[in-house]
């Protein structure tokens, strides 16, 4: 049909032109035109349930947003060695949600750069040389921290100075053994840059371990972990790119789930709403350090109109309470995701915190063998019902369940009956 030939010469067009390094979502590609809230709109006009990104977190073309940037970019726009007080703004207005120990900030357009500088600075303040990041982790496009990144499987060769350790899966550990186990691989990590003759500069995860199957529970497990770096020499930098800004609901980012302070955090993905803005958040000690050392121009990260924009989020987030919108819904989702899963044997484990959940697929509860394929067939039927989800997970067999922050309850209804129908009709 017509409608299939045209997305097959989008498709051999966008390999074509952009080569065959980029994937696209579910085995028909998706391709929307326009969203709305938690909507997205084909260009039939067919609606879908976003219940996936988490980059348009006050919701799609929120209007505020677009106001915000068309009137800055309307105004001026300018690399950043210039004064403005918009960025300052922002910037007070960011830190202003942080800990009092973390008060500068230094803005990146992407996650991967502001992982990319924390790792500088890392290096700079402790003079080490050694990171240690977790099994399925993902931390960005740059060659530094593609090299901490174990969730490009094949496509990457993890760094000499990396050490990986294993995730903290309180579903086969159990909850009880998370803290010992994860502090124990870190403690093994720190050993093997000793004897390699080198020393940590940094313990680099994701708040929530988002790309390892997401595991926040028990609050406090990374507390030994953490103690263990830093009686090392090194640093503890919480990658906020998924976790953060509202999202756990209970707080504004995930560290503080843990109540560990963190002495860099890294932000990005829905901190301008789709536009490219994010962050590294620091102690002003270590920045004191790393200025003097070296000096730091980014083109484009904090110019007029992402800080403009970066404002009109947390103004979004506050007035329409989203941080309570993503406890009181998560926590209604989560309960719905937990109810389907007493129904279904072959879901082995649901985790949640705040408006994320992963609802981990298992072809045998006893054994807890992952099931990929299942999950894969899954968010395919979803997308066919036009309900758009994801996967996580090292072996792809969780469902990624990650809306925008203003989904509601009866968004949270839709999407879990059509999950049931879709792993009813699955199970028969
Ligand atoms: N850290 C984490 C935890 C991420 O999920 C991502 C993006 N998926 C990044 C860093 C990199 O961010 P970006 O794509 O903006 O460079």
């Amino acid at each position: 049909n017509r409608d299939a030939a045209a997305q097959q010469h989008l498709l051999d067009r966008r390999k074509r032109l952009l080569g065959p390094a980029y994937r696209v979502l579910y085995d028909t590609p998706f391709h929307p035109i326009r969203g709305e809230g938690v909507r997205l709109y084909d260009a039939d006009g067919a609606e879908y349930l976003d219940v996936y990104n988490n980059v348009p977190s006050v919701g799609h073309c929120h209007p505020r947003v677009v106001e915000a940037l068309s009137r800055q970019a309307a105004t001026l726009n300018t690399h950043t060695r210039y004064l403005h007080e918009t960025v300052l703004d922002y910037a007070e207005r960011l830190l202003a949600t942080f800990p009092d120990a973390l008060s500068n900030v230094m803005f990146t357009c992407t996650g991967s750069e502001a992982n990319d500088l924390a790792v500088r600075v890392a290096r700079a303040v402790t003079g080490n040389q050694g990171f240690i990041v977790t099994a399925n982790a993902y931390h960005g496009v740059t060659a530094s921290v593609a090299e901490m990144s174990p969730s490009l499987g094949a496509a990457i060769r993890i760094g000499d100075h990396v050490r990986v350790v294993d995730s903290p899966d309180s579903y086969r550990l159990g909850t009880a053994n998370v803290a010992d186990a994860f502090t124990q691989s870190v403690q093994e990590a720190i050993d093997s840059l000793t004897r390699a003759g080198m020393k940590p500069a940094a313990i680099l995860f994701d708040s929530v371990f988002a790309a390892d199957g997401l595991f926040t529970d028990p609050p406090g497990f990374i507390d030994g972990a953490i103690a263990a770096v830093r009686e090392a020499g090194g640093l503890y930098i919480a990658d906020e790119v998924q976790a953060g800004l509202a999202r756990p609901g209970a707080h504004m980012w995930g560290f503080e789930r843990h109540g560990i302070v963190p002495d860099i955090a890294t932000l990005g993905k829905p901190m301008g709403n789709g536009h490219p803005l994010a962050a590294m958040i620091a102690r002003p000690d270590l920045l004191q350090d790393f200025g003097n050392k070296t000096r730091y121009f980014n083109t484009f990260g904090g110019n007029p109109v992402s800080a403009a924009v970066g404002l009109a989020v947390l103004d979004v987030i506050h007035d329409e309470n989203l941080m309570g919108n993503a406890l009181e819904v998560g926590g209604y989702l989560a309960n719905g995701l937990r109810e389907l899963m007493n129904r279904h044997e072959f879901i082995g484990d649901v985790r949640a915190a705040g408006l994320y959940a992963a609802v981990e697929l298992v072809s045998d509860r006893a054994t807890k063998t992952p099931a990929a394929s299942l999950a894969t067939r899954i968010v395919n039927a979803l997308r066919d019902r036009r309900v758009l989800i994801g996967l996580c997970g090292a072996h792809g067999n969780c469902l990624k369940v990650r809306p925008p922050l203003p989904f509601t309850k009866t968004d949270a209804d839709e999407f879990l009956g059509i999950l049931e129908e879709v792993v009813g009709g699955l199970a028969t």
